[in-house]
């Protein structure tokens, strides 16, 4: 194969997903910031693929943003509504209506999204103060992850991808947005995984595995540290980690289910 790779979603050539993506139009401005050990993960990187889905959203990769000039350009904007997608006890839920289409006004709502580990979020935030200070948004998942290739620590933990997806639902749900696509980003996902699992039983294959990877929903949760380094930020509010006690607490919690939150099949 063609070891030649398409600069827009970063697959090999002959696999590129540009063709099959119709760049979906919404109200609202997505801003992603990338981690850039997240940019090195192929497996993970749902980010980019995200992007490509929605024409007002733009992807930039760094860990501190403070002094990035279109970052700030767009904090600033007395046009913008600029919200951290960053779940918390502070937080407005959109699943709950917490933000209301009339509270915006004329302005733009501006979302930046953390593509990273929790840990890696975390430490993003903690070098730059201009993303801490912006009001947080979260919502409450319509399901848990759908990831088969990577495992989640546990239950709640979303992929860059199926995050967006979730809050255009709410978004959508709320007056705040129109979702155009429901269907794009999750096939898009579904289409990934696929290859990726069909890569992974071809012993000829680079990425070949012995063992076939498991489901979500008949893994036993994760133990120790790792997981937590691991884990994704997105998360439902009941099991957020706390940032102060997560450095001392040695276990991974029981993943929570949030109302409303389907049991797993
Ligand atoms: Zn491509």
């Amino acid at each position: 194969m063609s070891r030649e790779t398409c600069y827009r979603c970063f697959w090999p050539k002959p696999l590129c997903w540009c063709p099959s993506i119709t760049p979906m139009e919404t109200r609202t401005r997505f801003v992603f910031l990338m981690h850039p050990k997240e940019f090195k993960q192929e497996k993970a990187a749902t980010g980019r693929l995200t992007h490509l889905c929605l024409k007002h959203s733009e992807i930039h990769m760094g860990v501190s943003f403070d002094e990035h000039e279109e970052v700030q350009a767009l904090i600033h904007d007395p046009c913008n509504l600029a919200v951290l997608l960053y779940p918390g006890e502070h937080a407005r839920n959109l699943s709950n209506g917490d933000l209301r289409a009339d509270e915006l006004g004329r302005s733009t709502l501006v979302v930046f999204l953390l593509d990273a580990t929790w840990a890696c979020a975390r430490k993003m935030l903690r070098l730059s103060p201009s993303l801490q200070s912006l009001p947080r948004i979260m919502f409450t998942p319509s399901a848990p992850s759908r990831y088969v290739i990577k495992q989640q620590p546990q239950d709640g933990c979303l992929s860059t991808l199926e995050a967006t997806h979730e809050l255009l639902l709410a978004m959508d749900h709320s007056g705040l947005d129109h979702y155009e696509l429901p269907e794009q980003l999750l096939g898009l996902f579904a289409r990934m995984q696929d290859f990726q699992i069909k890569c992974a039983s071809d012993p000829a294959r680079a990425g070949y595995r012995r063992h076939a990877y498991s489901m979500p929903a008949q893994r036993a949760a994760p133990h120790g540290r790792s997981g937590d380094r691991r884990s994704r930020f997105f998360r439902t509010s009941e099991n957020q980690p706390k940032p102060s006690s997560s450095t001392s607490n040695t276990s991974v919690e029981p993943g929570g289910i949030a109302p409303g939150y389907p049991a797993a099949p």
